[in-house]
C-alpha cells in the first residue's frame, strides 16, 4: 500500500465512477471534487449504482478519505439573512449527498463578514453550523483556513478556534489547513513548520485537523491574495512542501493538491511527492 494518501482536485464530471477511475489513472488514492457547481445551482441527481461501482474503486485501491469541496457562494455568515439561509440549505443538502458515501470529509470556506467584522462573522457561522450539524450525518465537516483576503473569516488559528469553539456538534466539525493560504495568512511554513505546527497544535489542537490542501503560492509570505500555484513553482517552493507531507505530525492525512493544471500535471506532482517520500 501507499504510504502517502494523496490526490488532486478533480472534475465531479460523469459522477462517482468516474471520479475514482481519474483518481486511480494519476495514481491518487484521494481526491476533492465540488459537490456541485462552484459558483452555486442545483447538484446533480446520485445514482446508487454509480456510488457502488465507486465503492469498488475505492476499496480496490485502498483509497483514504476523500475530500469534498463546498460551493464557493456559500457565505455562512452573509449579512442579509436569505444568504444565510441558502447556506444552511446547500450544507444540508451536501450533507444528505455526502451520506451516500459515508465517512468521508466535506471542507468549506468559513465565509466573508463583508464589514460586519470578524466577531460577527464568527458568531453568524457557527450558528449556521449549529442549525446543520448532528450527530447522525456520516461526514466530518471541516473548517479551510483562509488566506485573509478581503473580509475572509478563518484568516488565522484562533479564529477558527473561536469558530470552533461555539459549535455544538464538536464531533462532526474538523479543520483542513491550505499551505497556499497558510502562507498567504503569515504562516512561515518554509522556515519554521514546527512552529507553525506546534502553534495550530496549541490554538486548536492537531487532533482536529483532517486533511491538507497542498499548494504553492504565487505570492510572498503575508500577501493575503490567495493565488495557488504549481508545486515548485512559487514561493513556498518543493523542499518546504516536500517537509509538510513527509512530517510525522502530518503524514498520516489525505492531501489535496489544487494547483493550476491539468490531469496529466497533478499526475506528475503525484509522482514527485511520492518519490520523495520513497512510496511505489
Ligand atoms: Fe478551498
Ligand atoms: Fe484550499
Ligand atoms: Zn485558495
Amino acid at each position: 500500500m501507499a504510504e502517502l494518501t494523496i490526490g488532486s482536485h478533480i472534475s465531479s464530471a460523469g459522477g462517482y465512477e468516474a471520479m475514482g477511475k481519474r483518481a486511480v489513472k494519476m495514481n491518487a488514492n484521494t481526491f476533492a471534487f465540488f459537490t456541485r457547481n462552484p459558483r452555486g445551482g442545483k447538484a446533480k441527481e446520485i445514482q446508487q449504482e454509480d456510488v457502488e461501482r465507486y465503492k469498488d474503486i475505492a476499496r480496490e485501491h485502498e483509497f483514504g478519505k476523500i475530500v469534498a469541496h463546498a460551493p464557493y457562494t456559500m457565505n455562512a455568515c452573509a449579512a442579509k439573512e436569505d444568504l444565510r439561509e441558502f447556506a444552511k440549505n446547500i450544507l444540508t443538502d451536501d450533507l444528505k449527498r455526502m451520506d451516500y458515501i459515508p465517512g468521508n470529509y466535506y471542507n468549506f470556506h468559513p465565509g466573508s463578514h463583508v464589514g460586519q467584522g470578524a466577531q460577527t462573522g464568527i458568531e453568524k457561522i457557527a450558528q449556521v453550523l449549529n442549525a446543520v450539524l448532528n450527530p447522525e450525518w456520516n461526514t466530518t465537516v471541516l473548517l479551510e483556513t483562509m488566506a485573509g483576503k478581503g473580509t475572509e473569516v478563518g484568516r488565522n488559528f484562533e479564529e477558527i478556534r473561536q469558530i470552533m469553539d461555539l459549535v455544538e456538534c464538536r464531533e462532526k466539525l474538523g479543520v483542513c489547513m491550505d499551505t497556499c493560504h497558510l502562507w498567504d495568512g503569515g504562516y512561515d511554513i518554509v522556515h519554521d513548520l514546527d512552529g507553525v505546527l506546534e502553534e495550530f497544535d496549541s490554538i486548536i489542537g492537531l487532533e482536529h485537523l483532517k486533511a491538507v490542501h497542498l499548494n504553492d503560492s504565487k505570492n510572498p509570505l503575508g500577501s493575503h491574495k490567495d493565488r495557488h500555484e504549481k508545486i515548485g513553482e512559487g514561493h513556498i517552493g518543493l523542499d518546504a512542501l516536500a517537509a509538510v507531507v513527509q512530517h510525522p505530525r502530518l503524514r498520516h492525512l489525505p492531501f489535496i493538491l489544487e494547483t493550476p493544471n491539468d490531469e496529466a500535471g497533478w499526475a506528475e506532482e503525484i509522482r514527485t511527492l511520492r518519490d520523495i517520500c520513497g512510496d511505489s
